[in-house]
């Protein structure tokens, strides 16, 4: 091929470059634009032709071989597909592998229009060694690093278990009358030493576990305000020693929230405020103000202390460091793991100081926006109720050999009457003891000699006269991760050493006496039972672990005998109802669906009946048309749970358990609490109720009303219409809204059929109604969240209802008195609380409804 005077120019030009360019044709022909052969491939440009590529042997960058077609020129020519910067390696048998980086472009610029593709080929063989080193090192830093976690894992552990003697020991002698001031005084160093060690391990042990990716954070919408002042009344005494005032200027009457993992914002704020009043001086003074800024709060913690310098604003976050002379006692710690967690809460820290007049360290955090606002549940679960003044007798073995851990925990259950304590230093003489008494619960340690506290607890499972006994573990590892593990394989509960004493006393009362019961909040029930019983709330119900022995040793059987199981509402409860039997170690022997027929109900409970079980749960469909079936199964001496309703002409205690059932009355309220809400408290609206002598509808409707009539003098119930069937929501909704052009909202007592109201709403263009119903099935929850036309409902916990009907049979069995009839306490659901509140209701995970959302 002939070269136009500027095609030499061009060559020229690319002679001077550091990569080999070459022209390929189809044909196999290759032209050498330059002769830089030697420079890139250690071989003169015009020994080089297609043949001698192809002999050579090519590797992909992952060390896979690459075929001589699948390189990227060869690719180009026959795909016209160009390639930038496509690494391949090519192995060269005498030395190491050279790396080029390849570009290849289909040429078209040919005059006789043969296809060609323009290639450069540059070296990369440095560029890679240099990465691969840099790989190789980080890898090694990150070997480092985790056994450097690893190790400061071991060290807490091994630095925790002469603590909890320390520790232990000293809050016996705490609590002990005989000793004098000084004693005591000597006591409290103690303590205050100990103290000061063990969150100084904690943090360190935060630190490594940032380092590591190990700690998680758990976000949610907390209250600054309250937060705020749980610190400063924490810090207020080493405050008051230097006679130092905390101002907290945050306006009290307003509520600001932040999205923070709330004791991971105390630890932050706890840290800085010890700072403040540490770095301070005798009468000094600590701010504390906060205000928005965009999308973020803004907390300043202000002191009128000794100061920082410039040059020294960065380094006081560095791990260790510390400022040259500083007189207070410290590790360096702090700050750097205060600004590891404010980063890990996604905000930011910095420093304004002063030397001589003071410091002003503050950081940011997201503020909540709609959607997450959305998601959170304000009301608190209350925890376990603490009875005192039981006089069971119960026998505790302690496996551990560890002698002074042995001791303490020796003396600490010496002042408790009720615990018989046997105690083995060994797993095998441990298991030896639990088989050969009566023990009811075992604390083991999980570092035993011989064997290991997981295989202890399993020997433990296996053996029929062990199985029941409830087992701790009393462990000096106090990582999450290990917690969670040692729970999910079946413990009871977890002590962390070193004990605290208080709580360690809890932990055994609460898990010898609380072995079932329900975790949901607790209000004052309005509703009354069927035959206007008062209502006992299901959050008093509880089986004790001697109680859950009794039944285990009787193995009973249960049949459930469902009106309908095809929603959610029904799968809930029977759920609730089978693992809650699964506990109780009662047998589940069928589950029928009467799909609303009670001729059908009629025949389940005679095909139950021939199975001869000790328990029914059921909800009757028609109180009068099932009577007889019930009746005859109460005769036989079947126990009765009844769901929501009872057969007419049973008698609770003598013929049925009891009823349970939710707050209809207070669900009924809620809804009207909502529905004024949204329509800004005045104008018409309308109620479509349940037309059937079904009390639980019925209570909710009276509710509704009442409430409306009584605290919304403005709102008008105009219209009233009645279903029969789950499916006439559209229907009665459309006469509704076309014969009352200005109404505002409908209430309607069951969500499935709120659903027919809101598609009659949205056909006749009706976008502003207000919906407010009962229940939260998946459609009427989506609505919700997505703040459509449903805007919130007063639920039911139906899970929780089954827990409670199924701890009732157990009382029935044991032959406890039962409540005639049980509530579990109304949810009110709006947009804001609705994750928590499906939990709640379900029982599951809300990432389930996040799917539809
Ligand atoms: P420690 O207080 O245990 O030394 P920190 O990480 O909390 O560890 O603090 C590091 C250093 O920063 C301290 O040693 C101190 O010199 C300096 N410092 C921290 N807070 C203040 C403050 N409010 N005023 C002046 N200096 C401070």
């Amino acid at each position: 091929m002939e070269l136009t005077p500027n095609e030499n120019l061009y060559k020229e030009v690319l002679q001077t470059m550091s990569e080999y360019v070459i022209i390929q044709e189809k044909s196999g022909k290759m032209i050498a634009l330059n002769e830089n052969a030697e420079t890139v491939l250690g071989v003169k440009s015009e020994f080089f032709t297609d043949s001698s590529f192809q002999q050579l042997e090519y590797i992909k960058e992952d060390g896979t071989p690459l075929p001589y077609s699948q390189l990227p020129g060869m690719i180009t020519l026959e795909k016209g597909i160009p390639f930038y910067n496509y690494v391949v390696g090519v192995i060269d048998p005498e030395s190491s592998t050279k790396w080029l980086s390849i570009n290849s472009k289909p040429l078209n610029m040919r005059k006789d229009g043969e296809q060609a593709a323009l290639i450069t080929l540059s070296d990369i063989t440095e560029r890679k060694k240099m990465e691969q080193t840099i790989i190789h090192a980080k890898e090694e830093a990150e070997k480092a690093n985790l056994a450097k976690s690893d190790f400061l894992s071991k060290m807490s552990h091994e630095l925790r278990t002469p603590l909890n003697g320390i520790l232990g020991f000293a809050q016996l002698l705490e609590i002990d009358d005989s000793l004098n001031d000084e004693q005591r005084d000597f006591v409290q160093e103690i303590l205050g030493g100990g103290r000061h060690l063990l969150s100084l391990i904690n943090d360190i042990l935060d630190l490594s576990r940032i380092d590591t990716g190990q700690l998680q954070v758990s976000i949610k919408k907390v209250d600054l305000q309250t937060i705020i002042t749980e610190c400063i009344n924490i810090v207020q005494p080493l405050a008051k020693k230097k006679r130092i005032h905390i101002h907290n200027q945050l306006d009290q009457s307003q509520t600001m929230s932040v999205l923070a993992d709330p004791i991971r914002l105390k630890q932050i704020l706890l840290n800085l405020l010890d700072n403040a009043i540490k770095y301070n001086q005798e009468d000094g003074k600590v701010m504390i103000y906060s205000y928005l800024k965009r999308n973020d709060a803004v907390i300043h913690i202000a002191d009128t202390g000794i100061g920082l310098s410039v040059e020294e604003y960065q380094k006081v976050f560095v791990p260790f460091y510390r400022i040259k002379g500083t007189q207070e006692e410290g590790t360096g710690i702090g700050l750097s793991l205060v600004k590891q967690l404010v980063q890990l809460m996604g905000g930011k820290i910095s420093v304004t100081s002063q030397k001589g007049i003071g410091s002003d360290f503050y950081f940011s955090l997201p503020l909540p926006d709609d959607l997450k606002a959305a998601m959170h549940w304000e009301e608190g679960v209350i925890g376990l109720p603490i009875k005192s003044g039981k006089s069971e007798q119960y026998c505790l073995l302690y496996i551990e050999d560890n002698q002074s851990n042995l001791n303490l925990v020796k003396n600490i259950l010496k002042s408790q009457s009720s615990y018989t304590l046997l105690t083995a230093r060994s797993g095998i003489e441990g298991l030896d003891l639990a088989r050969t008494n009566k023990v009811d619960l075992i604390l083991l340690d999980l570092n035993l000699p011989d064997i290991h506290g997981f295989e202890v607890f399993k020997i433990l499972k296996t053996n029929e006269n062990t199985r029941d006994i409830a087992v701790i573990a009393v462990s000096a590892n106090a990582m999450p991760k290990d917690i969670q593990q040692t729970l999910g394989l079946g413990f009871d509960n977890y002590i962390t050493k070193p004990v605290n004493v208080k709580e360690f006393l809890t932990t055994i009362y609460e898990t010898l006496t609380s072995t079932i019961n329900q975790n949901i909040p607790e209000h004052k029930i309005l509703s009354t039972g069927p035959n206007g019983e008062e209502a006992v709330s299901a959050k008093t119900l509880q089986l004790s672990l001697k109680d859950l022995k009794k039944l285990r040793e009787k193995n009973y059987t249960a049949a459930i005998a469902m009106h309908y199981t095809g929603n959610n509402w029904a799968r809930a409860q029977i759920e609730g109802l089978k693992t809650t039997f699964n506990k109780m170690g009662i047998r589940v022997v069928a589950v029928t669906d009467a799909e609303f027929n009670w001729e059908k109900q009629v025949a389940d409970i005679q095909k139950i009946l021939a199975k001869k079980p000790d328990i029914i749960v059921s909800l009757p469909i028609d109180p009068l048309s099932t009577a007889g079936a019930f009746q005859t199964a109460a005769q036989s001496g079947v126990k009765l749970v009844f769901m929501d309703n009872t057969p007419y002409g049973l008698e609770a205690g003598e013929d049925y358990v009891s009823v349970v059932s939710a707050d209809n009355y207070g669900n009924g309220a809620y809804a009207a609490d909502i529905m004024a809400e949204k329509i800004g408290f005045k104008g018409k609206i309308g109620v479509i109720y349940h037309d059937a002598d079904f009390f639980v509808t019925k209570q909710r409707l009276t509710a509704f009303e009442k409430t409306i009539r009584e605290s919304y003098p403005d709102i008008r119930i105009i219209a009233r219409s009645g279903f029969t069937s789950p499916n006439d929501g559209k229907e009665l909704a459309d006469a509704m809204i076309s014969q009352h052009l200005d109404l505002k909202g409908i209430f309607v007592v069951w969500d499935l059929v709120a659903e027919g109201a809101m598609a009659s709403a949205r056909a006749l263009g009706k976008h502003d109604l207000v919906i407010t119903t009962i229940d939260l099935g998946t459609n009427a929850a989506v609505e919700i969240a997505k703040d459509g036309l449903i805007k919130g409902s007063g639920s039911q916990m139906p899970y929780h209802q089954g827990v409670a009907e199924a701890i009732l049979a157990g009382y029935a069995l044991l032959g406890k008195p039962a409540p005639a009839y049980v509530a579990v306490p109304a949810l009110k659901v709006t947009k804001e609380n609705l994750l928590e509140a499906w939990k709640l209701v379900y029982n599951k995970d809300p990432s389930e409804l996040n799917r539809y959302i």
